[in-house]
């Protein structure tokens, strides 16, 4: 999408996109950035003969212009006969399932000495080989990354450029997963590679010691590897320091940006997040800028995407952004916005995304923190370091995300929900979410008269969780937040964290002098949750509230129609527009039958901004000023970057 259309995006995480949220026929544009988290490691000395890797992946390109990777994968010590190879349909990052395996062809397996070993698909991201003695096993495949594979967080092949993505492009076998493995690189004459991994770019092994295109990278597993993208091709590096740790930029050529200012811009983000917490989580950084017209890899409209990893970012980004200011803000948002990520998300996560099944989306609750949280942040960081005095773009932006503060959905169940649920429901965890930390915020501040903020609350998760590498605990977040806010927060949380209640906008803006402003309509929005015909949520002073409809009612027809298999409650409410009435007839107290008149009575406020009160009090305008101003970790805890 070019960039001058009505709506932008970029986000990391695996989507971000043009947010058009059709369920509520609201139109929104939003710049999604996909953060990624990576180990950028340089070339260390490593001989070929030193290398311990259990597996050892060889790449290929024998012709740029048919965007196939040959990749050949040696297990040194199969620990079975029978061996299990698989193809990761959930991805880092990613979030949503990706049917990855599809890309490979031409796979078969053989022993060192050339002799082939069988090898049997059983589905479509699974293969399976029975060795005939324990002994080291070569499969070799071509990897497709043409067009006609819409999956996202794809590797990119063209004839100057590529990309390694490998959670969506290398095989594995499960028992060899948590072992040291290599990859080494076969490029075109001209050819360089950058990444967050150990390596060698010349390595001296007797075997590409006659090219100088021959490049080793190790990692201390496979996890590890496929969280590190490899930028390959034509590309403009750089490298700079922040307190102490190196940072590298690397831009394909083909990019129109200003190299120099995305530069400029990474080091002023780098120094300030990394002043933020008082350390990093990495001991190497790498930003991969990289140039494609399907900047998702799944065809969708996109228009700058970040994908998080563990030291470093892949951003991909459409060829439409220019040197305009409003590119500049673009490349800026992901890049603040991906970084964080390698604090949030990568260092401070939940269990579940430790080491995750790679055949099935891990269970996550707290993607309102992890993706939420992080945009908040890159948004006031961009208003410390790049804003004005009257913290126009900051509320240019926060404007952009608070359509989604009034909708009826729960941040925890868009969690829950975002391997399967549409772009358009996943972006309401970012811009919901944003708002819920901003709402927090002034909270916080509020209630402890400026001496603490969602700030502290982040920094405390990293030198808890994050520093310490320990998963965080998803039912002590609320604990947390109480803790921080030296307040009790319980509410907050059942209504607008797990619950599907509209935000309270007005009530909280207001602590920090703002308001809200837009044109009232008729709230349009059947604002309770049904499972199984039963109400397990009513949005607070909502519709449904007001018309008497209470949790665990049991709704047995619909404007006089009974529910069954054929007529859903769904069906039945889908029917009406807005502004209908509908008579529920319910079931409550143990079977007692009820008509409850539902009537769409509420006021919703239609392209919401948020304006400063003219006659805001000092208290107010502290408060505003707090959440605005730069913080940074206390020197005690201020200690160096973390290892890896
Ligand atoms: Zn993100």
């Amino acid at each position: 999408m070019p960039i001058n259309t009505a709506c932008t995006f970029i986000e990391a995480r695996a989507r971000f996109i043009r947010a058009k949220n059709i369920k509520h026929k609201f139109v929104v544009c939003r710049v999604l950035l996909l953060l990624a988290l990576l180990t950028i490691g340089y070339p260390q000395l490593l001989r070929a003969a030193d290398n311990p890797a259990a597996v050892q992946y060889s790449v290929s390109i024998p012709d740029p212009s048919k965007h196939i990777f040959h990749i050949s994968m040696e297990i040194k010590k199969p620990s079975s006969v029978n061996v299990e190879l698989k193809m990761p349909i959930w991805m880092q990052a990613v979030y949503e399932l990706q049917t990855y395996g599809e890309q490979v062809q031409a796979i078969k397996a053989h022993n060192e000495a050339g002799a082939a070993i069988e090898l049997t698909s059983v589905n479509d991201h699974t293969w399976r080989l029975k060795l005939n003695q324990l002994e080291p096993v070569i499969i070799e495949y071509d990897l497709d990354v043409g067009d006609k594979h819409k999956l996202f967080g794809k590797s990119y092949l063209e004839k100057q450029t590529a990309l390694l993505h490998g959670g969506s492009s290398l095989l594995y076998v499960q028992t060899e997963r948590r072992k040291p493995v290599s990859i080494n690189f076969k490029l075109p004459a001209g050819w360089s590679s950058a990444a967050a991994l150990d390596g060698d770019a010349h390595a001296a092994t007797a075997a590409a010691a006659t090219t100088t295109d021959a490049i080793t990278y190790t990692a201390r597993d496979y996890d590890e590897l496929t969280d590190s993208p490899i930028m390959l091709g034509s590309f403009k590096r750089t490298d700079f320091n922040v307190a102490g740790i190196p940072f590298s930029v690397a831009i394909d050529t083909r990019i129109h940006h200003s190299s120099a200012e995305i530069i400029e811009s990474a080091q002023k983000i780098a120094a300030r997040e990394i002043s933020f917490f008082g350390g990093a989580p990495f001991n190497r950084y790498l930003f991969i800028y990289y140039l494609t017209k399907d900047t998702s890899g799944a065809g969708l409209p996109a228009s700058m995407v970040g994908i998080e990893h563990l030291k470093s970012t892949l951003i991909t980004v459409d060829p439409a952004f220019d040197t305009s200011p409003r590119s500049t803000f673009a490349y800026r948002e992901v890049t603040a916005h991906e970084l964080f990520h390698a604090w949030n998300v990568k260092a401070i996560r939940p269990a579940a995304l430790n080491y995750p099944d790679f055949d099935k989306a891990p269970v996550v609750r707290s993607l309102w923190l992890l993706e939420g949280f992080t945009e908040y942040y890159a948004q006031k960081f961009l208003a410390q370091l790049f804003g004005d005095e009257k913290h126009e773009q900051f509320y240019k932006q926060i404007n952009e995300d608070l359509f989604a503060a009034e909708l009826p959905v729960s941040l925890q169940q868009l969690s829950l929900q975002s391997p399967t649920e549409s772009i358009d429901d996943f972006s309401l965890l970012y811009s919901k979410g944003t708002t819920a930390g901003l709402l927090l915020d002034l909270k916080m501040r509020q209630a402890t008269k400026n001496a603490r903020g969602l700030d502290d609350f982040m920094r405390t998760l990293w030198t808890r969780y994050g520093k310490a590498r320990a998963a965080y605990d998803e039912n002590a977040l609320l604990k947390l937040l109480n803790d921080t806010a030296q307040n009790d927060l319980t509410d907050f949380y059942r209504k607008y964290i797990v619950g599907i209640s509209p935000l309270p906008l007005s009530d909280y803006l207001q602590l920090g002098g703002w308001t809200l402003k837009g044109q009232k309509i008729k709230s349009p929005f059947m604002d309770f949750a049904v499972a199984k015909n039963v109400v397990m949520d009513v949005a607070a002073s909502g519709n449904a509230e007001l018309s008497g409809i209470q949790l665990g009612d049991k709704i047995i027809a619909v404007d006089g129609t009974m529910l069954d298999e054929q007529n859903t409650f769904g069906k039945l409410v889908a029917k009406r527009g807005i502004g209908a009435k509908h008579t529920f007839t319910i079931e409550r107290d143990g079977g007692k039958r009820e008509e409850i008149p539902f009537k769409y009575e509420t006021t919703f406020v239609r392209n919401p901004t948020i304006a400063e009160l003219p006659d805001a009090t000092p208290e107010q305008l502290a408060t505003r000023r707090a959440v605005l101003s730069q913080t940074n970790a206390a020197p005690a805890s201020a200690q160096s970057n973390g290892s890896n």
